[in-house]
């Protein structure tokens, strides 16, 4: 039976790049059944609600969500971003942020060295709790007495379970990345945590990183990392370090899921780009590459290696967007991979 799969392009750059990536999926022969839903800045200014109550019910329904991005300047970031991305991810319970850099061109290494280009590592960053939660407040807003707070969320649930999840993708070592030494607290909790789960894999290589050394480290030799399992924060910042590894924000994919009911939404890490959206300058391959996340998440591997095949063969031929070396627009840039795909 075919997959239901909702399609959010959302605003910006999201408009562009996801229509790229549904076009590689029809090209592939992926048996999808695609909807797509309107949400996005327009819908919010004229429903008053980023998703409306029939909307959501259809997006709790689908299989997966193929998602763009979200931003517009005409509505309030942190509300919108709130009511869209960080609900699907909370209310779905997709704890898991899976964020792959592969490096597909020594060219597009910033790296000096070329015995430290060779870049294939995972984040997996925790997508549900952290300082994205939205606990705290401002008092005495807009005085000299100001006092602002936000929470730092970790449960002994929500940590357990992240981490559980990078040692099953863990090919050769887990690094788990904190800052134990300053926020005792969290890090404390992290810190147990880490050592119970990592007990119960003895096979598995282990390495704890606190934040700054780790950050050191990936632009030093990124080679030597393979699977990173972090909290929301870190996990953020230091994906988008690790995108520019291996050729920028333009080509990285990410997914999020939940590996226990099987719910999962995909979306390139970059934003809404509003410095080139609509000029067909985008880049589409962060889009291609999160549809090839998704193909192997709902169960067909062959698919997504083969997109991701098409992808690599697209980027070394210099078939591509201006970001990553050339001169073709987003949607010849799409066409160039579904041109590539041998399947
Ligand atoms: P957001 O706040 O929505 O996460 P952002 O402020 O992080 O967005 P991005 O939209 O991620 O910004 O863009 C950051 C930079 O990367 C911009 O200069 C943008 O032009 C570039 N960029 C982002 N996405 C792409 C893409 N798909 N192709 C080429 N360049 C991109």
């Amino acid at each position: 039976m075919s997959k239901k799969i909702a399609v959010l392009p959302c605003d910006g750059a999201g408009k562009e790049v996801v229509p790229e990536a549904i076009k590689v999926l029809r090209a592939a022969g992926a048996d999808f059944d695609f909807e797509e839903f309107d949400v996005n800045a327009d819908a919010y200014l004229r429903d008053g609600v980023p998703i409306t109550p029939e909307v959501w019910a259809e997006l709790a329904k689908a299989d997966s969500i193929l998602f763009g991005a979200v931003g517009d300047e005409r509505v309030n970031h942190t509300n919108y971003l709130a009511g869209v991305l960080l609900r699907l991810r909370f209310e779905l319970d997709l704890y898991v942020n899976l964020r792959p850099a592969k490096l597909y061109d020594d060219r597009l290494s910033p790296l000096r060295r070329e015995d430290r280009r060779h870049v294939d590592l995972l984040t997996v960053r925790e997508n549900t709790e952290g300082l994205y939660v939205g606990m705290g407040g401002r008092f005495k807003k807009g005085t000299q007495d100001e006092i602002a707070t936000q929470e730092d969320i970790n449960t002994h649930l929500g940590v357990t379970r992240i981490l559980e999840h990078a040692f099953q993708v863990a090919r050769r070592e887990v690094v788990m990345i904190d800052k134990s030494n300053a926020m005792t607290y969290a890090g404390g909790l992290w810190q147990e945590r880490w050592k119970a789960v990592a007990a119960q894999h003895p096979k598995t290589k282990t390495r704890h990183l606190l934040v700054d050394a780790a950050a050191m480290q990936l632009v030093k030799d990124p080679s030597q990392f393979d699977v990173i399992v972090t909290g929301n924060l870190f996990g953020d910042i230091l994906s988008d370090l690790t995108a520019e590894l291996v050729g920028g924000m333009g080509i990285a994919p990410s997914a999020n899921i939940n590996p226990k009911t099987g719910r999962g939404l995909f979306e390139p890490v970059h934003g809404t780009a509003p410095d080139i959206a609509g000029k067909g300058l985008v880049n589409p391959v962060g889009a291609i590459l999160s549809a090839s996340m998704m193909v192997r998440h709902l169960g067909d591997p062959q698919m997504a290696d083969a997109i991701e095949g098409a992808v690599e063969s697209a980027i070394r031929a210099r078939e591509c967007t201006r970001d990553i070396g050339g001169s073709l627009s987003t949607s010849q840039a799409g066409d160039a991979v579904v041109k590539r795909l041998k399947y």
